[in-house]
């Protein structure tokens, strides 16, 4: 007899598998990031099909593998956070998020409240809150699944909670005014910086709601997030280079956007060269 269990899931990512078939893989709030085996998604009329795009979540039926891939059989309860679909910067922010998510923990590892925080994420981005804050609450509060965990709620000398604070990687924490000078190699981050990093630290994006941030402030806080990701994770995600490459040259120059429905400029066709080079 197969056993079929439900559970809630987040669509990471999807992978063509042969001509027809497509490997998924899910975050499930139950068993953590499963890989899953669906056969003939290109079918038009599979009953799956609308379950598995990305940035998809629902209550999915199938059969959980502990060796080897996982199978789906049914899905209710689909959400679909359509806006990451059309709106190219909250599609490179809900990716990054996936991606981080991915990253952080191991498949098959149950991390039911990671899963809650990227659901709520994803919700969040979806009803129009500001999606650079919704990543940097998400960035902070995911540290400690790749084991960091920066003390930024207290001075790590004298436990004082009195801002400002710079932040002190030698004492992987931060440092009130009195004690900056027990770390000459100080951050020297802004303190409004630090200050929100401490509160994103400790809230999620429905309890922060509808704050506003300046932008410099926005901006500091990127380096500085930047900077302990470069300290405590160490990796660097096309998705997150990508963000940063979308940051660069909007603020160069403004790029019209060019619908897909313009035809594209005649080009020279290239293959006339193919099957000339053997001889
Ligand atoms: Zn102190």
């Amino acid at each position: 007899m197969e056993t079929y269990q439900e559970f809630d899931g987040i669509v990471l990512s999807i992978r063509k598998h042969r001509e027809k078939d497509a490997l998924v893989k899910i975050f499930t709030r139950e068993h953590g990031k499963r890989m899953f085996f669906v056969k003939n998604i290109k079918n038009p009329n599979h009953s799956l099909k609308a379950a598995l795009l990305p940035f998809t979540k629902a209550t999915y039926l199938g059969r959980i593998k502990d060796d080897g891939l996982s199978f789906l059989q049914d899905s209710r309860e689909i959400i679909h956070f359509s806006k990451m679909q059309t709106d190219i910067h909250l599609n490179a922010y809900a990716t990054y998020l996936n991606n981080l998510a991915d990253a952080a923990i191991n498949d098959a590892i149950k991390a039911a409240d990671l899963f809650d925080l990227l659901e709520e994420s994803l919700v969040a981005m979806q009803n129009g809150m500001d999606a650079e804050i919704v990543v940097n609450i998400f960035e902070m509060r995911v540290l400690k699944y790749f084991g960091a965990a920066p003390q930024l709620q207290e001075c790590v000398i004298c436990h004082s909670k009195q801002e400002p604070f710079d932040f002190s990687v030698k004492y992987s924490g931060a440092l009130c005014q009195k004690h900056y000078g027990e770390d000459p190699r100080r951050s020297h981050a802004s303190p409004a910086a630090v200050h929100f990093a401490r509160i994103f630290q400790l809230v999620t994006p429905k309890q922060v709601g509808n704050i506003k941030i300046k932008p410099a402030t926005k901006q500091a806080l990127r380096a500085f997030i930047d900077e302990l990701y470069e300290e405590y994770v160490g990796i660097r995600l096309k998705s997150k280079s990508f963000i940063d490459q979308m940051f660069a040259w909007e603020t160069k120059v403004e790029i019209p956007f060019r619908s897909v429905a313009e035809p594209e400029p005649n080009k020279p066709s290239e293959s006339g060269q193919s099957d000339s080079s053997s001889s």
